[in-house]
């Protein structure tokens, strides 16, 4: 895949990367003004002010050779040393300085979310290879279920009756077949507790814009492969996931799996 295929257009990516370069900009300015501030307090003391400057010095080739590894990496496709660390600081480092940035520059905080889930995909894709059905996990949203249903599926959805109702029969069924642990979470400490619980190597998690790339933060170093819902009547109330999607990103790292 490469980075014109991770966004839906031209616009999508023109965006990511005005405001990925933005945080940039704003990051090295920030470091530079503090060293400023610092090496205007301590130019007298020659050690020091020496030890201050290389210190600094050393941050920004950091910074330079992160945004030059990720940005090598989502143009090419291709890994290099320091692609394993990319995730981790796009979603520490770089996504809150976007999300900020994101308020002057016209674009929404879900644009933004949907831009950076886009690329945590892309970058997970790149640093996992196939895995046992067993040493994954599949999270879903309770608000997938049925509003009308009345099974208590959050402690154990297998006790659903498989009536047809809403997409879980069908994501069940799949999870059966793989021998996948599968969970329905009502929140992001449900989720965080599977995750302490199944130390997974690889998460897949349905879920809205915003519930994933808190997920996604939270649960790092931990993979998160992020699948989007759909939302006909809303926020949380009977929402949906295309099975397909489920299925696609099932296939990319599953080794047990072949189409169903
Ligand atoms: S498929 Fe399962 S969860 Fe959905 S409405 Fe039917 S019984 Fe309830």
């Amino acid at each position: 895949m490469s980075f014109i295929e991770i966004f839906k257009n031209e616009k999508e990516k023109k965006g990511f990367l005005k405001i990925f370069l933005g945080a940039v900009f704003l990051l090295v300015l920030v470091l530079f003004l503090f060293w400023a501030l610092v090496f205007y307090g301590i130019q007298n003391i020659p050690f020091v002010s020496f030890f201050v400057t290389a210190l600094f010095l050393a941050i920004g080739t950091l910074t330079f050779l992160s945004v030059f590894s990720f940005l090598s990496t989502v143009y090419t496709g291709k890994s290099n040393c320091l692609s394993k660390k990319n995730r981790g600081i796009l979603l520490k480092v770089y996504l809150p300085i976007m999300i900020f940035l994101g308020k002057f520059i016209a674009r929404t905080r879900r644009e933004i979310w949907r831009s950076f889930l886009s690329i945590n995909n892309f970058l997970i894709e790149k640093e996992l290879g196939k895995i046992p059905s067993k040493d994954c996990l599949l999270i879903l949203p309770h608000c997938l279920q049925k509003s009308t249903c009345p099974l208590r599926l959050v402690q154990n959805v297998y006790a659903c009756k498989g009536c047809g109702e809403c997409c879980l029969k069908d994501i069940i069924a799949i999870s059966k077949e793989l021998s996948m642990p599968l969970i329905l979470a009502t929140g992001g400490t449900a989720a965080r507790k599977a995750v302490k619980e199944h130390k997974p190597k690889l998460i897949f998690a349905v879920a809205c814009e915003r519930d994933l790339a808190s997920g996604v933060q939270d649960s790092y170093p931990y993979p998160v492969y992020a699948i989007l819902n759909e939302r006909p009547f809303g926020d949380c109330l009977d929402t949906h996931v295309q099975i397909g999607n489920i299925q696609k990103a099932l296939s990319l790292f599953v080794k047990e799996y072949k189409f169903l």
